[in-house]
C-alpha cells in the first residue's frame, strides 16, 4: 500500500478516512502530496472495520482504483467503528494486482496494511517467514503473515511488529517497512523508510500523510513504532 490511514477513538464512518477530508485517501490515490515512491495509488484499495455483530473485523477489498468503485461512497458513510483502517495501493513492480494482494490483510481480530517493499528472496531463509502462510505472493502478504504467526503464538502486538520489521530490515537493508496493524482496541504503526503522521483529537488518527489542513498533524520520526490505545499514544525507537 502506498498510502494508509487508521482511526482509534469514538465510532466514526470510514468516509472520515476516505472521502470526507480534503486530502483523504480518495484524493491521495491520485494526488498524494508526500509520496516518495510512485505517483498514483491506482492498483486497488481496501478497508476494514469492527462491528459488534461479528467477532472478526469486516473487510472490503478491490483491485480497481478507489475512484472507480461507485458503491464505495455509500458503504463508507455507513460502515462505522471505533477502530478503522483504509489503504490505497501502488503495486510494487512484479507484484500481482488482485484482491488477495491488497491490504488490509486479516487474521482473527487483526488487520494489517504495509506501505513499502521488501525483497522476499533476500529475507527467505532468514527465519522471518518461517511457518507463515501468506495468502498471496505479494511481499506485503508475506510480512502480514509473519506478524500474524507471531501474534498467534501469543506475542504482544508491538513486539511482533517490531521484531518483523527489524528482522526483515536486517535481511534486506533496503526494505521499506511502514506497517499499520489494528486489533479493534489498539493500533500499532511503524515508520521505516516512508512518512507517517499522527493527529490526536478526540481519538487518534495515523496516516501516511495528513488527511486535512487542520493544525496538530505531527510527523513521526523514521525507525520508530507508534502504539495507540485508549491510554494514549506512545512512540518508541525500534
Ligand atoms: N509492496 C506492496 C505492494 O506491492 C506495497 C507497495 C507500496 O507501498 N507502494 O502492494
Amino acid at each position: 500500500m502506498c498510502r494508509h490511514a487508521a482511526w482509534l477513538g469514538p465510532s466514526r464512518p470510514l468516509s472520515s478516512l476516505i472521502g470526507d477530508p480534503e486530502h483523504g485517501l480518495l484524493r491521495q490515490a491520485y494526488a498524494p502530496r508526500l509520496q516518495r515512491y510512485g505517483t498514483v495509488n491506482a492498483d486497488g484499495f481496501g478497508m476494514g472495520w469492527y462491528d459488534p455483530a461479528r467477532a472478526e473485523p469486516v473487510r472490503y477489498r478491490r483491485s480497481v482504483p478507489i475512484w472507480a468503485d461507485a458503491n464505495l461512497a455509500g458503504l463508507a458513510e455507513v460502515a462505522r467503528s471505533g477502530c478503522l483502517l483504509a489503504a490505497v495501493r501502488s503495486a510494487t513492480a512484479g507484484m500481482p494486482i488482485e484482491e488477495s494482494a491488497t491490504a488490509p490483510f486479516a487474521d482473527g481480530r487483526w488487520l494489517l496494511s504495509h506501505n513499502g517493499r521488501v525483497e522476499r528472496e533476500a529475507v527467505a531463509g532468514s527465519g522471518v517467514f518461517d511457518d507463515t502462510e501468506p495468502e498471496s505472493p505479494c511481499d506485503s502478504a508475506w510480512l502480514a503473515s509473519a506478524v500474524f504467526t507471531r501474534l498467534r503464538a501469543g506475542m504482544p502486538v508491538a513486539e511482533a511488529v517490531a521484531r518483523v520489521v527489524t528482522e526483515a530490515a536486517r535481511a534486506d537493508p533496503a526494505a521499506r517497512l511502514n506497517l499499520l496493524v489494528c486489533g479493534g482496541t489498539e493500533i500499532v504503526a511503524t515508520a521505516w523508510g516512508d512518512t507517517l503522521f499522527t493527529h490526536v483529537h478526540e481519538g487518534v488518527l495515523l496516516a501516511s500523510e495528513p488527511l486535512d489542513g487542520r493544525p496538530g498533524w505531527r510527523a513521526v520520526d523514521d525507525r520508530t513504532l507508534v502504539l495507540a490505545s485508549p491510554d494514549g499514544v506512545s512512540v518508541t525507537r525500534i
